[in-house]
């Protein structure tokens, strides 16, 4: 199963389902060595995007740009045409972090992803690291409101000491038994402000092992599907500690993995953002056993998948109250602006920018966010503004020396390109405004990455104050602006990230550039779509290489 190549997989299974979908018409249950196909539908990391969206694809650096891409609309064909393709029967599963991350969905505290949601009669979905951003409470009122169940084995209430959702789902189709495990981001109460979690306590996974085994021993599932939503980087170390897991489906990175991660016998996959992407996965069982299986990462392209008329009314209906607001224009770029890059990004040169120039400080800081799709050239609109910062945080200033932003940059580059995955963090470098120059060799040592530091052109001076600026995050410490702690003089001011982004477009527009890249890695591509998945090529092709030496030796 291992070995199996993507390619050569695709030819068994369709001869395989080609001969068994004749014999198995006479359906006889007891017969449980005759394989049997099952299949799995996934989208993740939704974030609001309710509607077709300007989007960007790549292979390797190659970006192809489109207007209309994704959009729950265009999900709703997707899923009905898979589904037709597999008459066998077809789960469809929500990976988190849908209600959050644009305009309407902030404006409806989630609700105004309701209605589209319910009409792609999804089977299952697990809450996301934002599913808590307008409170618990609220989070389980869009969870009564949707048509399908949400599961976590990790939540708590915290005054009762009870499982907030049922931990797991048994579903049957095609006389297979099917174990769905949901399993959210147990750092939550740390990643997102504390307050939003309150009343929720998150467990670890040492949860999962005996509800793996209670699937295969009492529930006696043919099949356990783990949907997890701590990101790509932890989902696969998770996958090699567990004992029966099939299939991993991850979320929150915004991982597109076209060609699926092999861990023991286990599958990991994640499938990218903004509904821009579903994924489909075709088990083949037989004895208990998965004898054959195929992912695919389908792009929902405009000219690929019309959008579905019923679910772009309903989605049209529950926009109308919104247009106004969301059409309102704030300025307009000439160019692409956009976020998919692990180093610099425009929209975060942009924003940075902003930030500088509104707080009147020496440095601006973007956080190194993973929301938005591309906006496209044309009007910048709230809709837009929206979608880069779905969460409104207030200016903060202060005051770091340069030691202590040489130190800043050190701690990023370990959050992004730590030789050990389990320390990852996020994943994505914060982004600074863009008269900063950061040179840096990812491959050296913690604590050794920096190569040069300059500010407006000179090197920085590790002994002399720099004013900076960044969004504040509820609950961090008076003293810290973004990740950078023990700042002096800081203020909050009585202006927005928003109202920055605003006034910066307000004077500068048209966008015609963001001006050039403040982050260089000397051993890396500026652009950098994925520092994880780059990773898990660099040691695939090692051991492939490793495996090639052995080869060798041995031959002679
Ligand atoms: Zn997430």
């Amino acid at each position: 199963m291992k070995t199996f190549s993507i390619a050569v997989f695709s030819v068994i299974a369709c001869v395989a389902l080609a001969s068994f979908a004749d014999a198995e018409t006479p359906a006889v249950d007891a017969d449980k060595a005759k394989p049997k196909r099952i299949s799995f539908a996934f989208v993740n990391d939704i974030h609001g995007q309710l509607e077709p969206h300007p989007e960007l694809f790549w292979s390797d650096d190659d970006a192809q740009r489109e207007h209309r891409a994704g959009g729950l609309s265009r999900i709703a064909t997707a899923m009905d045409q898979l589904q037709s393709e597999r008459p066998h029967g077809m789960l469809k599963i929500d990976g988190g972090d849908t209600f959050q991350g644009s305009g309407p969905a902030a404006w409806t505290k989630g609700e105004a992803m309701v209605d589209p949601l319910n009409a792609l009669n999804l089977d299952l979905a697990i809450p996301g690291n934002w599913s808590v951003v307008y409170g618990t409470k609220q989070f389980q009122k869009l969870s009564s409101m949707v048509n399908y169940p949400m599961i976590a084995a990790n939540i708590l209430d915290t005054a009762t000491g009870e499982l907030v959702f049922e931990p797991y789902l048994v579903k049957e189709i095609n006389g297979v038994k099917i174990g769905l495990l949901g399993f959210t981001d147990p750092d939550v109460p740390t990643r997102q402000p504390p307050h939003m979690s309150e009343g929720w306590t998150f467990q670890q996974a040492e949860v999962l092992q005996p509800l793996i085994d209670k699937l295969r021993n009492t529930e006696k599932v043919d099949v356990v599907v783990l949907v997890s939503h701590i990101g790509l980087h932890r989902a696969v170390p998770l996958t090699s500690k567990l004992q029966g897991v099939d299939v991993h489906l991850s979320a929150d990175t915004h991982e597109r993995t076209y060609e699926p991660i092999d861990v023991g016998d286990a599958w990991v996959v994640e499938a990218g953002a903004f509904g821009t992407l579903v994924g489909v996965l075709d088990l083949v069982v037989a004895d208990g056993k998965i004898v054959d299986r195929n992912w695919e990462l389908i792009e929902l392209r405009e000219k690929a998948f019309p959008e579905n008329p019923e679910v772009k009314k309903t989605i049209d209906e529950v926009l109308e109250p919104h247009r106004e607001r969301m059409n309102r224009e704030i300025g307009h770029t000439d160019i692409w602006l956009e976020r998919y890059n692990v180093m610099s990004t425009s929209m975060d040169r942009l924003i940075a920018d902003a930030v500088k120039e509104s707080a009147k400080t020496e440095v601006g800081l973007s956080n190194g966010y993973r929301f938005s799709p591309p906006t496209a050239p044309g009007p910048i609109t709230e809709a837009d503004l929206w979608n880069w910062l779905p969460i409104v945080l207030d200016l903060k200033v202060g005051t770091a020396t340069g030691q202590q932003f040489m130190d800043y940059w050190e701690n990023e580059f370990e959050n992004v390109f730590s030789s050990d995955p389990e320390r990852l963090y996020g994943g994505w470098l914060a982004r600074p405004s863009t008269n900063m120059d950061v040179e840096f060799n990812s491959t050296d040592p913690a604590g050794e990455r920096l190569l040069s530091l300059k500010v407006d052109g000179k090197p920085i001076d590790p002994a002399r104050n720099y004013t900076l600026a960044a969004g504040a995050r509820a609950g961090q410490p008076d003293d810290q602006i973004h990740r950078m702690k023990h700042c002096k003089s800081t203020e909050t001011l009585d202006r927005t990230t928003h109202d920055a982004v605003r006034n910066y477009l307000s004077k500068h527009s048209d966008i015609l550039d963001t001006g050039k890249a403040p982050l260089h890695c000397v051993v890396r591509p500026d652009v950098l779509r994925s520092q994880y998945l780059a990773f898990i090529k660099e040691r695939n092709e090692h051991e492939k290489n490793k495996g090639h030496d052995k080869d060798s030796e041995t031959d002679e």
